[in-house]
């Protein structure tokens, strides 16, 4: 099987998000997709692994911010490699309550959604929200999965269903992410204060495979 012909199928990169007892939380999903227009609904595929899977569960509820092309890439670490669970990844972030959920500011456009299905496949569960509000917040192009990786050198975290493991060797690799180090100054030399471009990890959280 050539996994590369996964790579023809165009995803987004979207936040998808919920509350945990009234405390926001959120994932990043490139699984999403309009499945129907009237009623309108909208499936998004969600790891058993992310916090928000079981708290669109508890709630019934879940939102997906559309993200531009300028979106801050540390939104993406924040919101795509770190967890609910032990991270308040609202906590600096500007967002809003819109239709009901949290949405942050820095998105395109919202849609929120009420769960009326869902399904379960052996690593994510997908599930199927009836539109209940939606809106526009800024212009722009939306980002394609694609233009993630190529133009922010963006990574795929280990629970997202487009993950593919990649070579590694002798390179150093952030722990929190998987961003692999490839800039022109050797590893050791960059100043202390470096942070990882796409999750903002300091230097001590890389290490040499
Ligand atoms: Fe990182």
């Amino acid at each position: 099987m050539d996994k590369k012909a996964f790579y023809d199928l165009s995803y987004g990169v979207y936040l998808c998000s919920s509350w945990d007892k009234g405390r926001p939380v959120g994932c990043v999903a490139n699984s999403a997709v309009q499945i129907t227009s009237d009623p309108a609904t909208v499936a998004v595929s969600l790891n058993h692994d992310n916090y928000t899977n079981q708290c669109v569960k508890d709630t019934g509820y879940f939102a997906v911010a559309i993200l531009g092309e300028d979106a801050d890439p540390l939104l993406i670490g924040k919101f795509g490699f770190y967890s609910s669970k032990d991270k308040d990844k609202f906590a600096d972030v500007p967002y809003a309550v819109r239709g009901k959920l949290p949405v942050v500011d820095g998105c395109l456009s919202w849609i929120s959604c009420k769960v009326v299905s869902s399904m379960e496949t052996s690593t994510h569960t997908v599930f199927l929200g009836e539109v209940i509000d939606a809106g526009v917040l800024n212009k722009g192009t939306p980002m394609t999965y694609a233009y993630y990786h190529k133009e922010l050198k963006g990574r795929t975290s280990p629970k997202a269903p487009t993950y593919q493991q990649e070579e590694t060797d002798g390179k150093y690799v952030c722990k929190i992410c998987g961003y692999v180090y490839a800039g022109e100054t050797p590893f050791g030399s960059l100043p202390a204060d470096w942070v990882c471009p796409v999750c903002g990890a300091p230097k001590s959280q890389f290490e040499k495979r």
